[in-house]
C-alpha cells in the first residue's frame, strides 16, 4: 500500500549537480513540467489522499515536499500546504519532510518548518573539495560553503539528518571526518544512480560484476569499520539497515530488503509515477497518463511500471532468487537492474559490491556475538566466494514466466 508521497513541488533546480537524475541522467521531460507546483494541485491531492485513506483503512501518511529544490517556493507556500492537509484529513496522522539541497536554508526556513512539524533532511557530498566538485550552482560554483552553513545552524534548529551519495573519490575517512567534524546526529548514503547501460562515471564498464571489482564494497566496508569503531557514532541508516537485515528484522526499503516499496512521487502538474530516480533508465519511461486531477490515487497500482517498482524485491531476476542474500540484497534498487537489453530483469550493477559487504557485516556481527547468540539467530559465516560459486550454477527456482515478461517488456532491442 501506498503511504508515502513525494511531492515535486518544484521542478527546476538552483544547482546542476553532475550526477542528478532529474536532469543530467537522459530524461528531459521535466522541461514540459510546471516549474512549480501549486496550491490548487495540493487542494486536489489532499481531497484524493482523504478518499484514498478512507477507502484502504489508512490514517497515516509521509508527505516528502521534494524538488528540483523545494526551497524556490515561497515560504507561504508550506504554511498553506500543511494546513490544507491537516484540515482536509483532520483525523490523519502526517509526517511532513523536505529534503532540500540546504543553499538558502536561514533561521527564518528553520523556524517556519519548526513550526510547521516539517523535518529537515539536507544533501551534502562530504568536504568542499569533493563536493564543490559535484553540487554546483549554474554558473559552476560551488554550494559547500551555502550548504555547510544551513548544516550547522540546523544543528541547533532540528534538522533531521544529512544524505550523501556515495563517492569513490573521496577516501571514507575523510568523508566521515567531515561529518564528525559537523557534529550531525545522523547520515545516509545512497549508491550513486545509474545502469548497466549508464554506468556511474566511476565504474568501469567490462569490470562490472567481475569477481575482484568491488570497488563500493571495498569503500563501504571501510567507512563501516571506521563508524563501527567509533564509540560517538551517528545514526547511518545505510548500514543499520544491513544489520536488521542480517539479523532477520523486518527492516528495508527501495535500495534492499524484501519489504514492498510504498512509495508514490505526485508531480508539478498532479501526475502520479513511479519514484523519479528510474527517468535515469531512458525519456519518458516513467511517464504515464494518471493524474490527481483525473485519477483516484489507487489508479496508480495500474500502471505496470509502478507495479514492477511496488514489488521490485519480489519481481527479481532468476539469479537473485537463488542467491544465498537475496532476503538481505532484495536484488537492489530497481534502477541500478536496468539494462536496454533486458530491461530490469537483471541483478544490480552492485551484486558484487552487494555480496562482499553483507558477506563483510554478517561476518563481523558473528565475531562480535556470542556463538549462543549467533546460533538463536541462525547467522552463520559466509563467504564471498562460496556465493559466487553457488551463483554459477544454476539454481533450484526458476524466474515465473509473467513476472519474466513484465521485467522484459522495458527492453530496448
Ligand atoms: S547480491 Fe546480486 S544476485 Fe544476490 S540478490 Fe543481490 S543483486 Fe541479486
Amino acid at each position: 500500500m501506498v503511504t508515502s508521497f513525494v511531492l515535486k513541488v518544484a521542478s527546476r533546480c538552483n544547482l546542476n549537480c553532475s550526477y542528478c537524475y532529474m536532469y543530467n541522467l537522459g530524461d528531459k521531460t521535466y522541461l514540459k513540467q510546471p516549474k512549480f507546483m501549486s496550491i490548487s494541485t495540493i487542494h486536489t491531492f489532499a481531497e484524493k489522499l482523504a478518499h484514498y485513506g478512507k477507502e484502504n483503512g489508512l490514517r497515516s501518511f509521509q508527505i516528502v515536499f521534494h524538488g528540483g529544490e523545494p526551497l524556490l517556493l515561497p515560504k507561504e507556500f508550506y504554511k498553506e500546504s500543511v494546513r490544507i492537509f491537516t484540515e482536509t484529513l483532520s483525523d490523519a496522522y502526517f509526517d511532513f519532510v523536505i529534503q532540500t539541497n540546504g543553499v538558502g536554508l536561514d533561521e527564518d526556513w528553520y523556524a517556519l518548518f519548526n513550526e510547521l512539524n516539517i523535518r529537515v533532511g539536507i544533501s551534502m557530498d562530504g568536504p568542499k573539495e569533493y563536493h564543490d566538485r559535484y553540487r554546483v550552482f549554474h554558473n559552476g560554483k560551488g554550494s559547500y560553503d551555502e550548504v555547510r552553513h544551513a548544516i550547522q545552524i540546523g544543528l541547533e534548529k532540528g534538522m533531521h539528518g544529512v544524505l550523501s551519495v556515495a563517492n569513490l573519490n573521496i577516501s571514507p575517512n575523510e568523508l566521515y571526518e567531515e561529518f564528525k567534524s559537523l557534529n550531525v546526529p545522523s547520515f545516509n548514503l545512497l549508491l550513486p544512480d545509474g545502469h548497466f547501460d549508464k554506468l556511474p562515471d566511476d565504474l568501469i564498464k567490462d569490470r562490472v560484476n567481475t569477481y575482484d571489482y568491488t570497488p563500493y564494497a571495498d569503500w563501504l566496508i571501510e567507512l563501516f569499520t571506521i563508524w563501527k569503531s567509533d564509540p560517538d557514532r551517528p545514526n547511518m541508516r545505510f548500514f543499520k539497515t544491513l544489520i536488521q537485515l542480517i539479523a532477520g528484522e523486518d527492516a528495508g526499503d527501495q535500495m534492499v530488503g524484501l519489504k514492498k516499496n510504498g512509495v508514490a512521487v505526485v508531480e508539478t502538474n498532479g501526475n502520479l509515477e513511479v519514484a523519479d530516480s528510474i527517468r535515469a533508465c531512458y525519456e519518458g519511461i516513467t511517464r504515464n497518463s494518471i493524474n490527481i486531477y483525473t485519477h483516484e490515487i489507487s489508479s496508480i497500482l495500474e500502471d505496470p511500471l509502478f507495479d514492477i517498482y511496488i514489488n521490485s524485491h519480489q519481481m527479481v531476476s532468476e539469479k537473485c532468487i537463488n542467491c544465498p542474500i537475496y532476503e538481505i540484497c532484495g536484488g537492489g534498487f530497481l534502477l541500478n537492474r536496468y539494462s536496454n537489453e533486458n530491461g530490469f530483469d537483471n541483478p544490480t550493477i552492485y551484486c558484487h559490491d552487494m555480496i562482499k559487504l553483507v558477506t563483510y557485516i554478517q561476518n563481523d556481527l558473528i565475531d562480535s556475538l556470542p556463538d549462543e547468540v549467533c546460533k538463536e539467530m541462525e547467522l552463520n559465516r559466509v563467504s564471498y566466494d562460496e556465493i559466487l560459486e553457488e551463483l554459477e550454477n544454476k539454481g533450484p527456482v526458476s524466474i515465473q514466466k509473467n513476472i519474466k515478461d513484465k521485467l522484459v517488456a522495458y527492453s530496448l532491442t
